[in-house]
């Protein structure tokens, strides 16, 4: 089915240029109504080690040879690409991850605006000259890791694509790409496109599979140069863990627990629907998904009303209805996110979702839920619940707000809401996070703004021209001359 308009089969992968049949396969189911929709390829170690060989034979040949001009074309020419499928990608995210359309279509023109800066940034990264002893020149160069690995989750999977991938190819590395097994068409599809914008064989290469069979083995590859993950802080570890065998680097993005933090003189009827929307989001499977809401006592109450009120408007249902929430993306996480929701049977909940009448008995449906009043030591105020949940905590100072702000293992995203400006820049530094958003949350996607955390968010940062540094190596070349 949906891979038809690309012209593949989704049991294969992508290796050295060519569609290989695969082996062994997995279901993939659509989590909208917990049917299967189609079969993927379950590649393992042999795979990995043809796909990591293929992408070393790319960097040698037509890929290492392109200059940073060419490189920056190809990517130019998938980024048009990719928006001219976009209606047959959003189709397919939604499909495959759940997500209502609208939000899937976001997805697939993030994609293509990825292509866009990248291909637009590849040839203007540039080296230094140092000034130095009597009779020396020297400079730097910005070099490719070489072949870089990138294991990517479910939950976006053509941003997380566009994000650590487009920086890797604008910089001249060769890619091994490993979507997650719940969620990986438009990986494949992306790959397709590619080829057809003219990226040279091996330049990237998909294999799909299990975590615990292509993921480990791509992360404990010694031909790998370099690993960017995304997704939970156990597998990060397991990575980082892997890749040190190697002592190869690793950029690691997995998740939060951020805050929102609203004093009494902000502009509630901005920052409501920011406010709701950073939470449910996805379902709430967001890595930066703001999931507290920290709110100034003279506005606690009015904003727990006006919240729980946007809560009681909120409507879930099959990605293809296109409603506000769409379903969790497998049951295993249903069952996660309801085990947490247990947690908060001693909380006030202030606001509730509604499940819309025709939605799918055997679909992964998550109701979203509002706490209010909860104490900023509670388990659903400091674990990332990757559900559509947020806790509402009220303070009375400052040195309050960003005591309760830091309180968590995490430090991902961050917003302050405030007219005060010294407030502002105050928050702004005093929070521990890698994104700090002044009146507004997530600033419209961000693809030329560096993300990435601190603490169990990870470490490294992508998007934006930092990701090109990241994905690069730096060489000092120093020349005595005389
Ligand atoms: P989740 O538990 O929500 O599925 P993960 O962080 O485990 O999230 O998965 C994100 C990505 O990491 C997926 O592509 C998955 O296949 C991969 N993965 C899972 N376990 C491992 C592992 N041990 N080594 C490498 N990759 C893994």
């Amino acid at each position: 089915m949906q891979l038809d308009e690309f012209g593949i089969p989704a049991a294969a992968h992508l290796i050295g240029g060519k569609w290989i049949e695969a082996r062994d396969t997995l279901p993939l189911t659509d989590p909208s109504t917990g049917l299967a929709m189609t079969r993927i390829g379950k590649g393992g170690p042999a795979e990995i080690d043809a796909a990591v060989a293929a992408a070393h034979a790319a960097r040698a040949g037509d890929w290492g040879r392109m200059t940073a001009t060419e490189r920056g074309r190809v990517l130019s020419r998938l980024g048009r690409l990719v928006e001219t499928h976009s209606e047959a990608l959003t189709r397919l995210e939604a499909a495959d991850v759940g997500k209502p359309l609208t939000q899937a279509r976001a997805d697939a023109l993030a994609l293509a605006r990825y292509m866009e800066f990248y291909g637009g940034a590849a040839d203007k990264v540039m080296g230094e000259t140092i000034p130095y002893l009597d009779g020396y020149t020297v400079y730097t160069l910005r070099e490719p890791h070489g072949v870089t690995g990138h294991i990517i989750p479910w939950n976006y999977p053509m941003q997380i694509i566009g994000r650590s991938v487009g920086a890797a190819l604008a910089m001249g590395n060769a890619c091994v790409l490993k979507p997650a097994e719940e969620a990986c068409l438009t990986a494949l599809a992306f790959a397709q496109l590619a080829l057809e914008a003219g990226l040279p064989p091996g330049a990237l290469n998909v294999v799909t599979g299990l975590g615990a069979e292509a993921g480990a083995a791509l992360s404990a590859h010694p031909g790998v140069q370099h690993i960017s993950f995304t997704g939970s802080v156990a597998t990060g570890a397991r990575i980082q863990a892997a890749a040190a065998q190697n002592v190869v680097p690793v950029t690691l993005e997995l998740g939060g627990k951020s805050p929102q933090v609203v004093f009494a003189d902000a502009d509630l009827d901005r920052a409501l629907p920011f406010l709701v929307n950073a939470g449910i989001q996805n379902a709430g499977q967001t890595c930066s998904a703001s999931s507290r809401i920290l709110v100034e006592r003279p506005v606690y109450d009015e904003l727990r009303e006006r919240m729980a009120a946007a809560y009681g408007a909120l409507k879930v249902g099959p990605a293809t209805d296109d409603l506000n929430v769409g379903p969790l993306i497998s049951e295993r996480q249903l069952g996660i996110v309801n085990d947490l929701l247990e947690l908060g049977s001693d909380l006030n909940v202030a606001g509730r979702g509604v499940l819309a009448p025709g939605a799918p008995s055997a679909g992964n449906y998550a109701i979203p839920t509002l706490f209010a009043d909860v104490p900023p030591d509670h388990r659903l105020a400091r674990d990332e619940i990757f559900g559509p949940v947020q806790v509402m905590i009220p303070f009375d100072t400052e040195v309050e707000a960003i005591a309760i702000a830091n309180g968590t293992d995490y430090g991902l995203v961050a917003s302050v809401w405030t007219a005060d400006g010294g407030r502002q820049m105050r928050l702004a530094k005093a929070i521990r996070s890698g994104q700090i958003f002044i009146n507004n949350y997530g600033a419209g996607g961000g693809v030329e703004l560096p993300f990435g955390g601190v603490g169990k968010s990870g470490h490294g940062r992508e998007k934006g021209f930092e990701a090109l540094y990241g994905f690069s190596t730096l060489k000092t070349v120093a020349a005595w001359h005389g």
